[in-house]
């Protein structure tokens, strides 16, 4: 316990929340599949960051996490990396059409940056990624969502466009992450994010990072993640 403590104190993470798992130093301690680390050794990525350190192992358990770390800090892969096992697990993969992974977040760039990081996982395990955000033509982005994917990446107001198309369904949906959520506020998207997540059963594993919280993002975040595990990385939060 005081090797947990003083671990978390070298890393500069707190952490609330019942029962959690005690923070990985390795990739190869959170058990990733073969695959997976070849591709995290494609990455070069020799250790994980801080934020990832904590996450990861929280993340694998099924949990709800709340992760509180300034840009750079490797969010993203403390959320991709965990999404493809998830997807990894799921028992007859190819039946039922419509995302298993959803993140939404603030700007195609954004979003683009993301989809990017997770084909780079995705591609070694025949996981089929999909980018939905403004500056696409609607037409394209229908037949491929149409065509069926594992992993949404989107932007709020296209995925609404896309869910009033019927090009998708979250009826298999079980694993949602809010990608800066700070940002997604402050550009107006509380209520496509409430729309978004309304339409996620309830019974879904969900993640919301940000670099800020303030009261209006607490509230959401009481309000959709269930039971979740705060981490805090550094001294912002
Ligand atoms: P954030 O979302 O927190 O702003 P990113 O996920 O975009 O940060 O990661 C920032 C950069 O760090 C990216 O270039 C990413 O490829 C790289 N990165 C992520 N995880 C690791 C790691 N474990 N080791 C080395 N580089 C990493
Ligand atoms: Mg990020």
């Amino acid at each position: 316990e005081q090797d947990v403590a003083e671990y978390r104190k070298s890393l500069a993470i707190r952490v609330s929340g019942f029962d959690v798992p005690r923070p990985i130093k390795t990739f190869a301690e959170a058990g990733f599949s073969v695959e997976l680390m070849k591709a995290i050794a494609k990455q070069a990525y020799e250790k994980p960051t801080p934020i990832q350190c904590q996450s990861l192992p929280i993340v694998l358990s099924g949990r709800d996490v709340i992760g509180i770390a300034k840009t750079g800090s490797g969010k993203t892969a403390a959320f991709i990396l965990p999404m493809i096992v998830h997807i990894m697990d799921q028992p007859e993969l190819a039946k039922e059409e419509g995302p298993i992974g959803v993140v939404c977040a603030p700007t195609r760039e954004l979003a683009h940056q993301i989809y990017l990081e997770a084909k780079k996982f995705a591609k070694a395990n025949d996981i089929r990624v999909s980018a939905v955000y403004g500056g696409m033509s609607k037409l394209e982005q229908f037949k491929e969502l149409k065509s069926g994917c594992e992993i949404v990446v989107a932007t709020p107001g296209r995925l609404i466009d896309m869910l009033k198309m019927k090009a998708l369904t979250m009826s298999r949906a079980t694993y949602l992450v809010l990608d800066e959520a700070d940002r997604m506020f402050d550009l107006g998207f509380e209520s496509q994010i409430r729309s978004i997540v309304g339409q996620i059963r309830p019974d879904r594993q969900t993640l919301l990072f940000s670099a800020t919280m303030p009261r209006k993002i607490e509230k959401l975040a009481r309000e959709i993640l269930t039971d979740p595990v705060r981490v805090t990385v550094g001294e912002i939060g």
